[in-house]
């Protein structure tokens, strides 16, 4: 078993080798078929269990060339670290895929970023709250996005921001592929994703 097995382009493999991942964890081995056939995915894996890769490597399979125009794909996460992270794994993953992508979080002044977004961007990484805040700027256009990514759900059901992540919900076009990723499935999680998933494969490791 190797990433190989996986119909992912060349210039991820090459990504992927040169981090030195020579095996795909159980997640995702289970879930980057999956994510590549379009069914919505409701992960249950904690944080170290490779849930990033899994996630990021189908989205970036399928938005493939840099189009830098309105984002096509949308990760969301609760805090500023994690968004940073995730922004990082981007990078390394998708080094020679010249896609543009951009972290959005809060703590500092927009201006960086909305010029950034004007610039023209593939793929978006934000804390709901800041997303919604640039959005209603008028700095972000969402009719492109058709991969939506929640990752730590259960922590961003935590922290309160349920009400952002309608409003999301409500903006982005309804044809998408939605991703979940949460460390716990409790009552709120299910709901979510009883609510905004479409017949989702669950997958727990
Ligand atoms: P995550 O659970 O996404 O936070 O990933 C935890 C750590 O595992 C990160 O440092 C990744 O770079 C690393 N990682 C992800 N997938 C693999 C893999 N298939 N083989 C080795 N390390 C990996």
């Amino acid at each position: 078993t190797s990433f190989e097995q996986f119909e992912l382009n060349r210039q991820l493999l090459n990504a992927v080798a040169e981090l030195g991942y020579t095996e795909p964890t159980p997640i995702q081995q289970q879930t980057i078929p999956l994510s590549l056939g379009n069914h919505d995915v409701l992960g249950i894996a904690q944080t170290g269990t490779g849930k990033t890769a899994a996630y990021l490597l189908p989205l970036l399979m399928k938005i493939k060339y840099p189009q830098g125009e309105a984002p096509r794909a949308l990760i969301l996460a609760p805090t500023r670290e994690l968004v940073m992270q995730i922004n990082e794994a981007v990078s390394e993953l998708g080094k020679y895929t010249g896609l543009r992508h951009l972290a959005l979080y809060g703590g500092l002044g927009p201006k960086t970023q909305i010029e950034t977004l004007q610039k023209g961007v593939d793929l978006l990484v934000a804390t709901p709250g800041r997303f919604m805040d640039l959005y209603r700027l008028g700095e972000i256009v969402t009719k492109n996005i058709r991969t939506l990514v929640l990752d730590e759900a259960d922590k961003m059901m935590d922290m309160g921001f349920m009400p952002q992540i309608r409003s999301i919900l409500e903006i982005i076009p309804t044809k998408r592929q939605n991703l979940l990723f949460s460390a716990t499935f409790g009552g709120r999680v299910e709901r979510l994703s009883a609510e905004f998933l479409e017949s989702p494969v669950k997958v727990e490791v």
